[in-house]
């Protein structure tokens, strides 16, 4: 079968002719019938050695909607068949965070995240998976809307969640990038009666925003840094330096900041005398597989859309220079 493969650290990564894998006892191989293309694997394959918590070689690809082809010995076999996306964010199922239902916090993963991350994932033609707990039945969902939910409308729902309570309908709330990750984001609060002021600087970003229920979009953030308003929650899915120091700024008393991108941005909070402040800020990361189910239900029901750009593996590393360079709106997926 064909796989893309980072092979070594600061090397492109290179399409494959791998053998097909086979499942362990309590796994399955999954026919993929699509797999997104994250703005991290951008990340992933920029990254030096010791920089993030999993080892080369691997096959990319952290987005998964299969087919179950086989099972392994301990699997009942009624999954064979059967269309289900991947939780991709493998946790061990024992300690604390994962007893907790907290499965992307666990404490004990080892040197991968999960599949595509450490662990082979799926862009390639097949892909096993070590446990059922990592499947989610995706009946009644097309692969290519199915894919983009494992990760960019999880991480989105997971990022907003802890905070729609909080928000009522109307509240200011301001979200950065809409790409494959804000582009969900802003269908999630929408949804809550939340019309958020998108930032973008690519214009089919911030069409497509519009569309999905923006109040306002706008190219740059210094054009809100010189207006009054501050928002009550700030979504920032870029994580760039730039983006975060002004993202901090933007945040009204009592409100808060969610981190989501990793674009290597750092920041500086503190108390100051200028009090009071009350913001709280937060770096969430993917989510666990409650949100994942939640999701899944949204776009079954037609209240979650994943719009999509979509390219055969035999072209998956031009796509990724597509993304880098900024020509994909929404969310680029393969087709194996
Ligand atoms: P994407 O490339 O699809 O979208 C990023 C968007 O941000 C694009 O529309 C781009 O035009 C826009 N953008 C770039 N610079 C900007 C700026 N200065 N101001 C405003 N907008 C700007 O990327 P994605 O796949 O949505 O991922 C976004 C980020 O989230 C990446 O850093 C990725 O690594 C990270 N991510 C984090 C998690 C997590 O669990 N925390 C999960 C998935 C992705
Ligand atoms: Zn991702
Ligand atoms: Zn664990």
């Amino acid at each position: 079968m064909t796989a893309l493969r980072l092979e070594a650290w600061g090397q492109a990564p290179v399409l494959r002719q791998v053998p097909v894998p086979v499942p362990g006892a309590e796994g399955v191989l999954l026919r993929v019938t699509a797999a997104g293309m994250c703005h991290s694997d951008l990340h992933v394959m920029d990254a030096s050695a010791g920089q993030l918590p999993m080892e080369p070689p691997f096959t990319l690809g952290h987005e998964v909607a299969g087919t179950v082809e086989s099972v392994g010995e301990l699997v009942d076999a009624a999954w064979i068949g059967r269309p289900v996306v991947v939780h991709g964010v493998w946790g061990c199922g024992r300690c604390r965070r994962c007893l907790n239902g907290r499965g992307n916090y666990c404490l004990d993963r080892g040197a991968a995240i999960g599949n595509g991350l450490g662990r082979d994932g799926g862009l390639a033609d097949f892909m096993a998976v070590p446990s059922t707990r990592f499947l989610v039945p995706a009946d009644g969902i097309d692969p290519v809307q199915a894919a983009p939910l494992t990760d960019a409308a999880l991480t989105a729902f997971h990022a907003i969640r802890p905070h729609l309570d909080g928000l009522a309908a109307g509240a200011p709330v301001l979200v950065v990038g809409a790409g494959g990750l804000g582009h969900f984001a802003v269908q999630l609060l929408a949804a809550h009666g939340v019309s958020p002021v998108v930032v973008d600087p690519k214009p089919e970003a911030r069409d497509l925003a519009s569309r999905l229920g923006a109040s306002r979009t706008v190219a740059d953030l210094a054009e809100l840094a010189a207006g009054d308003v501050r928002f009550d929650l700030v979504l920032d899915f870029v994580g760039a330096q730039p983006t975060m120091d002004a993202a901090i700024a933007l945040v009204a008393i009592g409100g808060d900041l969610v981190v989501v991108g990793g674009a290597g941005g750092v920041l500086s909070v503190g108390k100051t005398l200028g009090l009071p402040q009350g913001w709280s800020v937060s770096a969430p990361f993917w989510g666990p597989r409650e949100d994942l189910e939640a999701v899944v239900d949204l776009a079954r029901a037609g209240r979650l859309t994943a719009h999509t750009q979509t390219f055969a593996l035999s072209d998956v590393l031009a796509a990724y220079d597509r993304l880098r360079a900024g020509e994909i709106a929404g969310r680029a997926v393969v087709v194996p």
